[in-house]
């Protein structure tokens, strides 16, 4: 970064070797046009829901850069390329029951909310008690009357609130929790990481899934 002092203004411009996305339109519409945003409703969500609003204070002039972003305890907000498509794999309806594991900021959760609508309801576990209540803050700037958030490991799932239409998970674990195929309802979908690779479930019947793997992510480990 070089620091450059205009003399005739005296205003200072930082000149770095790109210049950092400015707005969250800008994000938005750099996903549209690399094709990794597609559906609408998906894509009206990113528009409403603003990244900044899930970031920490010192990466506030980072929000709508394309990397995920530190926020404690070992956790991140997940880069907007991958957030959009596990977004655009799990293919969220309005009305759906949604089951979210690792809640980290809030950001997915606000998107999943939106989406599913008032109709809809999104149930997100958090392991990390300090992290649910970064999430609690940032979603507080919303209005969402359809998301509850919980405190807990995700890995069980939430058999009280099961069976889900979607399930979706940010943090990798080694194997797919059997809890969470038990909670997903038949016809639903459940996308998640295993290790690097991003797993998409089909659930046909109740012992029968259809799977398809995608490669080459970074996640979070599930703890
Ligand atoms: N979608 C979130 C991603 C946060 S990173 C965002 O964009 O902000 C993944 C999160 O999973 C972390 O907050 C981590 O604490 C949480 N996590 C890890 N293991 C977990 C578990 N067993 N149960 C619930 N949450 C877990």
């Amino acid at each position: 970064m070089v620091g450059l002092v205009s003399p005739k203004h005296g205003i200072s411009v930082r000149v770095g070797a790109l210049p950092p996305m400015s707005s969250n339109s800008a994000l938005v519409q750099k996903l549209i046009s690399e094709k990794t945003l597609v559906t609408p409703r998906i894509i009206d969500a990113f528009k409403t829901i603003v990244r900044q609003d899930f970031v920490l204070p010192e990466y506030q002039n980072q929000a709508y850069e394309d990397r995920p972003l530190a926020i404690g305890y070992g956790a991140t907000i997940s880069q907007p390329t991958t957030v959009a498509i596990m977004l655009e794999k799990l293919q969220p309806e309005p009305g759906d029951k949604i089951l979210e594991i690792g809640t980290g900021s809030g950001y997915l959760t606000a998107l999943l909310a939106e989406i599913a609508g008032e109709k809809g309801k999104v149930f997100s576990v958090e392991y990390v008690p300090e992290l649910k209540g970064l999430a609690e803050f940032n979603l507080k700037k919303y209005n969402f009357g359809n998301a509850a958030l919980f405190v807990g490991d995700g890995k069980a799932g939430l058999e009280n609130y099961a069976p889900f239409d979607k399930i979706i998970s940010s943090a990798a674990g080694g194997e797919m929790p059997g809890g969470w195929k038990r909670q997903l309802k038949i016809s639903g979908r459940l996308v998640a990481p295993l290790g690097n690779d991003l797993v998409v479930l089909d659930k046909l019947s109740k012992r029968r899934f259809k799977e398809e793997r995608y490669e080459g992510f970074i996640f979070v480990p599930l703890q």
